[in-house]
């Protein structure tokens, strides 16, 4: 027993090692990802749930690594935010949405808005703000076509810093969304006090909305208070047409999921659509 469990400490050391080297390889390449250009958008549509037609989009980062291909986010804004790669990434996203709408707008494509995520780290920077109104003035979109979702537990940090990005961003006509809302705590208080423009239902709520009565009383609640407070809502993970029924009736503002679309390519986004109606 003694030599076994001997044996698996040594395996731990060995699978730990490797895996710090190949999270180091990663950070590297990562590093190198932001300049060479590997980095690249995709846009998943939120559906207006009465209108039917695009309300906006969201912009989902990707990277086409040379060897490992398309690596998704979840594998490295975790490790870009360590790595303190986050900002320039951010950067990157943020300059790269903005000049799509811009796009797709002098093609007559009929996006209104793109939505970019925001990592809580963007949000320690004193000068954020100034960054973001500074790249929509380059990339000549309207402030109103551009929406920040942060998530739910970035504002826990610094509530004067954020409210003063915040205001500074709204003012100029900036919309701010908060993500994955309800898989935070406090949820309820931070949407009195902070000033946003919209709330994102998180998909774990989503998903279990047709058979489990507490998700559809969390999700019935959260839109009778962000409407109470002059917000918008939007389900995220929608999947089925019977989840689009419900929230509907729940009167949810938008849709997002894989029902109306996966997170698609710039140049796929004309091509949907564009007008979807419940059977
Ligand atoms: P998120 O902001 O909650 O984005 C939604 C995620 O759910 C996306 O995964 C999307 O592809 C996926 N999704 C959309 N519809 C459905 C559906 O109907 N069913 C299911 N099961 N999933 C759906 P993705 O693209 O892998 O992004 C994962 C997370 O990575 C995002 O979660 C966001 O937190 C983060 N992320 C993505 N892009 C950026 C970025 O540019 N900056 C930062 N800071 N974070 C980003
Ligand atoms: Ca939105
Ligand atoms: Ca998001
Ligand atoms: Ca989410």
């Amino acid at each position: 027993a003694k030599d076994g469990g001997r044996a698996a400490y040594r395996f731990f050391i060995a699978s730990h090692n490797e895996r710090s080297l190949e999270r180091l390889e990663l950070e590297n390449d990562l590093r190198r990802a932001v300049e060479g250009e590997q980095l690249l958008l995709y846009y998943q549509p939120q559906i207006g749930a009465s209108s039917g037609r695009i309300a906006g989009v969201e912009a989902l980062v990707r990277w086409r690594h040379p060897t490992r291909g398309l690596v998704m986010p979840d594998s490295f804004i975790a490790l870009a935010e360590n790595a303190g790669l986050i900002d320039a990434i951010g950067h990157w996203c943020l300059v790269a949405a903005c000049r799509q709408l811009r796009a797709w707008q002098e093609q007559g494509v009929p996006v209104p808005r793109v939505a970019v995520n925001v990592s809580a780290r963007q949000l320690r920077r004193w000068d954020f703000a100034q960054e973001v109104l500074q790249v929509v003035t380059q990339s000549g979109i309207d402030p109103a076509g551009l929406e920040l979702e942060l998530t739910e537990s970035s504002l826990a940090d610094d509530p004067e810093q954020i409210l003063a990005i915040f205001s500074t961003l709204r003012q100029a006509g900036v919309r701010v969304s908060i993500d994955d809302f309800g898989t935070g705590y406090s949820s309820l208080s931070y949407l009195s006090r902070y000033p946003v423009d919209e709330v994102k239902i998180d998909r774990s709520f989503v998903s279990r909305l047709l058979d489990d009565r507490e998700a559809r009383s969390v999700v019935r609640a959260v839109i009778l208070l962000a409407h109470g407070l002059g917000m918008r809502t939007v389900a995220e993970g929608v999947e089925t047409e019977a989840q689009w029924q419900v929230l509907s009736d729940l009167d949810c503002d938008e849709l997002q999921g894989y029902l109306f679309s996966k997170p698609v390519p710039p140049h796929q986004i004309p091509l949907l659509k564009g007008d979807w109606q419940r059977s």
